[in-house]
């Protein structure tokens, strides 16, 4: 998973861009870039990346260089791949004159690399991320579309939204996975499409500045958008493709749409909660998750002394369970800010330490409670078992871990760091099997229908859930295998 925001139509559009990003901070931490383009005469480039979250890449100065009046940016989190400062993005294509940023992952990687280290290309460059092959495929299909292979020093691509929908079309012909991309060409107009099932999200924005400049963005979440001041919000569409002119002329297609299938787990636990996907406002979904799994705790009989959230994702969910059970809510588990989200670090040593300098219990407010303990999902179950040893500690009596997801039991190959089966607790195992591998005396989980109408969504994807798919994961098995050996410091193979 990682953040992508791009913006066009307004001096300091770089300015704005990292404030968007700062704001999508929680999609990704190991790295972050900007790509800036001044007008047509000469068109130009600039580009600046780095390791680390987004306040420690750019500073006052990095804004002295990043000039022009289009801008994209891009947080990194890797799911394969370890921190690479060469694989960040955005990545640019001087040739072909365009530059983009990609959330989601390609399953299919692997194969495609394989075709293309066949061709004459390959000596030239390297591909070593999923992304970078976006950009590859796309400057490559712009190309066939003039009936070019290759482009002298004075040639120029027709970059339009003919040409551009064009070629995105049989990008999209390629690719299996999920992909939001945004992108810049060198004339400074803005370009971003979805995936053909929806799976990672991508709003775009208007807005008129004080000047009565009309300004455009796109950006993973509504949440960015708004901050920058952007009023007139909406979602692209599923595999829907969108090109904003330099001169503001905007051009939306549906280029290439399947069944819709947005992931389930942006609004369960990535995604910021002043955000709204598909029109269904975060908050609002992960308070029903609580009202839907108080209902179920109250059918099973349950009853409890306290309820407490772990932070900070399950606090709208924790505050419904209470309200609708009469029974307290208490903050009882302090969470340290200064360390990062552990789930999207990435090594099991790194998370499990992580974890222990995360969380502090208020030891006195456990003594001789009746838990109910809520946390957005139980993954490969560390968070869990360590917090519930927490709580024991703490003198709890009786500790039911509740999680606002149903279990996850797939591995997901959409951007999301479930890798193999063996990895996750719920995999194979019963709701009593989980308890006790966890220590906790009893675990509830939201189930799928409850899910679906918490999110107020018939179709989502819920792969991770279910084994079941929106697209082919016949190759995924490479990238698990990948995944795996990069675990084990074998390659470094990346994606975003
Ligand atoms: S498999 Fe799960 S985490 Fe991955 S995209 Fe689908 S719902 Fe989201």
């Amino acid at each position: 998973m990682c953040g992508i925001i791009a913006i066009s139509g307004t001096v300091g559009s770089a300015y704005e861009v990292f404030f968007g990003l700062m704001n999508l901070q929680h999609r990704g931490q190991d790295g972050a870039g900007i790509l800036t383009v001044d007008g047509k005469d000469p068109p130009g480039f600039h580009l600046q990346k780095g390791s680390g979250l987004i306040d420690n890449v750019f500073s006052e100065r990095s804004f002295k260089t990043l000039k022009g009046r289009a801008a994209l940016g891009h947080s990194r989190y890797a799911t394969v791949g370890r921190n690479d400062p060469n694989l960040l993005q955005p990545f640019l294509d001087s040739e072909s004159g365009i530059g983009l940023g990609h959330n989601g992952n390609i399953v299919n990687f692997y194969q495609l690399r394989e075709k293309w280290l066949n061709t004459e290309d390959s000596r030239n460059r390297q591909i070593n991320s999923d992304s970078q092959m976006i950009l590859r495929l796309l400057a490559d299909h712009l190309k066939d579309g003039e009936g070019k292979k290759t482009l002298s020093a004075s040639e120029e691509l027709v970059l339009n939204a003919d040409t551009m929908f064009s070629a995105i079309g049989k990008l999209m012909d390629d690719l299996i996975g999920s992909y939001s991309v945004v992108g810049l060409t060198k004339n400074g107009d803005l370009f971003g499409f979805r995936d053909p099932h929806g799976i990672r999200p991508l709003a775009m924005g208007k807005k008129k500045t004080e000047e009565g400049e009309t300004v455009y963005a796109l950006a993973s979440e509504s949440v960015a958008l708004r901050f920058l001041g952007f009023n007139e919000i909406e979602e692209l569409g599923t595999g829907e493709g969108v090109f904003i002119s330099h001169d503001g002329k905007v051009e939306r297609k549906v280029i290439k749409e399947e069944s819709t299938s947005p992931c389930m787990f942006e609004w369960v636990y990535f995604a910021r909660v002043e955000s709204e996907f598909a029109g269904q406002s975060v908050y609002k979904a992960r308070f029903r998750l609580g009202l839907l799994l108080a209902e179920q705790l109250k059918a099973q009989g349950i009853e409890a002394d306290v309820v407490v959230p772990v932070p900070e994702t399950s606090r709208a969910s924790a505050i419904a369970i209470s309200e609708a059970m009469g029974i307290p809510f208490r903050e009882l588990l302090i969470k340290n800010r200064y360390v990062n989200r552990t789930f999207i670090l990435d090594d099991q040593q790194t998370r499990q330490e992580a974890i222990r300098r995360k969380l502090f219990p208020i030891i006195d407010e456990f003594e001789g409670q009746r838990c109910l303990i809520v946390d957005d999902s139980i993954v490969r179950g560390n968070t869990a078992q360590q917090l519930v040893r927490l709580v024991r500690q703490s003198g709890a009596k009786e500790i039911t871990l509740v999680s606002t997801c149903p279990p996850i039991s797939h591995p997901c190959y959409y951007g999301i760091d479930f890798p193999s089966a063996s990895e996750l607790v719920a995999y194979n195992r019963t709701d009593e099997q989980i308890a006790k591998e966890l220590g906790a005396d009893k675990v509830v989980f939201q189930s799928i229908e409850g899910l679906k109408e918490a999110l107020g969504q018939k179709n989502l994807c819920t792969g991770c859930l279910t084994g079941e798919y929106p697209t082919s994961v016949a190759d995924g098995g490479a990238f698990e295998e990948q995944r795996l050996l990069d675990r084990r410091d074998k390659v470094k193979e990346p994606s975003c």
